[in-house]
């Protein structure tokens, strides 16, 4: 039940003068940092973490945002999702990130709930992109500014096994014990 799970705070996160309050929230709820380091990613490794098979979910996610907020669009969904993807690899690409693996109880389910709704607008607040963002993935699309929602983190244990692997080495991953262990995991 102990999970590990990668979380960047993204380009906009770190431009932002929010990177220490993000991580704050892990670290006051009990969920341990094993890792962390800034990274400025190029090109060749975004690709390898938003895979461009993600443009096709983009397509169909951006259409259905155009139609929901009364907008037209001439382009097709192919267009629109691979427009999209590159909007978000060259947003991802454009400063340093900061890289974590956060390891806990349930964590993958966890921190995933910290961070909310993809789109910052659905985001509930008390989320991490419901508090420091507001801007929705359609707007980002309609601008070509990328879907800058402050943080990622991963979907699932089989995401979260793949992300770690790509962005951490095993030896800058940390064992230690965290002082309050006992009382926020009860182990
Ligand atoms: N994204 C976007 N437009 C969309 C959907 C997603 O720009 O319509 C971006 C956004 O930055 C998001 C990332 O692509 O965080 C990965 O998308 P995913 O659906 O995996 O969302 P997440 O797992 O980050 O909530
Ligand atoms: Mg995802």
């Amino acid at each position: 039940m102990i999970e590990r799970t990668l979380v960047l705070i993204k380009p906009d996160g770190v431009q932002r003068g929010l990177a220490g309050e993000i991580l704050g929230r892990f670290e006051k709820r009990g969920i341990k940092i094993i890792g962390m380091k800034m990274v400025h990613i190029n090109r060749d490794f975004a690709e390898k973490h938003y895979p461009k098979d993600m443009a096709k979910m983009f397509g169909k996610k951006t259409l259905e945002g155009i139609k929901e907020f009364g907008l037209n669009t001439n382009k097709s969904e192919r267009e629109l999702g691979e427009k999209t993807w590159e909007d978000l690899i060259n947003f991802i690409t454009e400063s340093p990130v900061v890289a974590m693996v956060l390891e806990g109880v349930h964590a993958i389910k966890n921190v995933r709930a910290m961070v909310g709704s993809t789109s910052p607008h659905e985001a509930l607040p008390g989320t991490i992109r419901g508090d420091y963002a507001h801007a929705s993935m359609t707007y980002s699309s309609i601008t070509g500014t990328g879907g800058r929602n402050v943080v990622h983190a991963s979907a699932s244990a089989e995401d979260a096994k793949r992300e770690i692997a790509l962005w951490f080495k095993p030896e800058e991953l940390h064992e230690y014990k965290r002082a309050d262990e006992f009382h926020t995991t009860g182990g």
